[in-house]
């Protein structure tokens, strides 16, 4: 379905109860993942011929939804992650909003929804930041976590692509995803498990991905691992991605390895910004098929140093102890090694304010 150009007219409607400055303070002490909310949302409505319509930033409320409506039933739906942040100087910024838009309506693509103009979807994230900015906490790992979503809203049992849509923006103020902080985590290697099968839904950001995944995570945890990483559905031998995060190995030469996109996993922002640093600090980046069989021997051989898993709600997280049910192995000392720790501290600085954006990825609202 063909975009359109124009910006929509938000109607701003500010919320007539906000959370007292003193109840969001106390919130703001003990910050944990998308448990706390802030007073807005940003809703854009999609009808069969009149398109996108009734933008505005209203209080945020729950969606009245029919018993029926398509999405209880056939899941079609999307969503986007992505962060708001303070810098040291005080400004409010986006990390390549622009790329969470565009994968957005590859998503909606996918999902036979409508594209909504990257414009509007922008549109929509700035004005929900702007106007819940006090919601943006400054503490170290701690950002204001911004989810678009959108979701089939007709009231209608037959298998077919809604003709309604409903696009919304919340905001959640975050610490750091893993309980742990900063600490290298242990993954689980599903073997009874695939994430995505080829000409399936593995690239789109669809709830229906996640629903899949959580039998594989909840394994994950009981057998003490903080993610599942999953192999792929055709010959369960190749390492694909984590249940919401991409993966890198880093070999003792000091060159980067990461599974190619071919469809059956998520094309990470964070991901694509690691590839473009990596290459500034001269480091060889390869996007080629790597097998658990190869990490497993190359982690024995000493050819592997470090793995990391990265993303927006982590952003780099080095992987310290790999379980499967044969058994597990520590990679190196188990801690967060050196080419981890440079290109972590590489991109929060720019993601921070706190080095040059050279790229122009910061978007200040
Ligand atoms: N893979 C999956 C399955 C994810 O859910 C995410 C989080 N969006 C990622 C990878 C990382 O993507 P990004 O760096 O854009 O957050």
């Amino acid at each position: 379905m063909p975009s359109t150009t124009s910006p929509l007219t938000f109607d701003i409607k500010p919320s007539a109860n906000p959370l007292p400055e003193a109840d969001r303070l106390k919130a703001f002490e003990s910050l944990g993942f998308g448990t706390l909310f802030s007073d807005h949302m940003a809703v854009i409505r999609w009808s069969e011929g009149k398109g996108w319509h009734s933008a505005e930033v209203t209080a945020r409320a729950p969606f009245p939804i029919d018993p029926a409506s398509s999405i209880l039933h056939y899941a079609q739906e999307i969503f986007e992650g992505m962060k708001a942040y303070r810098t040291a100087d005080g400004r409010a910024v986006l990390f390549r909003p622009e790329e969470n838009a565009r994968r957005f309506n590859e998503s909606a693509r996918r999902m036979a929804m409508p594209e909504l103009p990257e414009a509007d979807f922008l549109a929509a994230v700035e004005k929900l930041v702007r106007i819940d900015a006090r919601w943006i906490p400054q503490g170290e790992g701690s950002s204001l976590y911004l989810r678009p979503f959108m979701f089939a809203s007709e009231t209608f049992l037959g298998v077919r692509p809604s003709r309604e849509y409903i696009f919304c923006v919340i905001a959640s103020p975050v610490g750091p995803y893993f309980k742990g902080g900063a600490k290298p985590v242990s993954i689980w290697v599903s073997q009874d498990y695939t994430r995505a099968a080829p000409g399936g839904t593995g690239a789109a950001k669809c709830g229906g991905n996640y629903a899949a995944s959580l039998v594989a995570q909840a394994e994950a945890y009981g057998k003490g691992c903080d993610q599942v990483v999953f192999l792929d559905a055709a010959e369960h031998k190749w390492v694909e991605e984590l249940g919401g995060m991409n993966v890198f190995f880093v070999m003792a030469d000091g060159s980067l390895v990461t599974p190619p996109l071919g469809g059956t996993i998520l094309p990470g922002i964070t991901r694509k910004s690691l590839i473009t640093l990596a290459h500034e600090e001269g480091i060889t980046v390869e996007e080629k098929p790597y097998s658990f069989a190869e990490w497993k021997a190359d982690v024995a051989s000493g050819k592997l140093k470090e793995a990391f898993a990265c993303g927006t709600a982590a952003v780099v997280a080095a992987i310290g102890m790999v379980k499967y049910p044969d058994g597990e192995f520590q990679i190196s000392d188990g801690q967060t090694g050196p080419v981890t720790a440079r290109l972590r501290d590489a991109l929060i600085g720019i993601q921070r304010g706190q080095s040059n954006d050279r790229h122009g990825w910061l978007h200040t609202i």
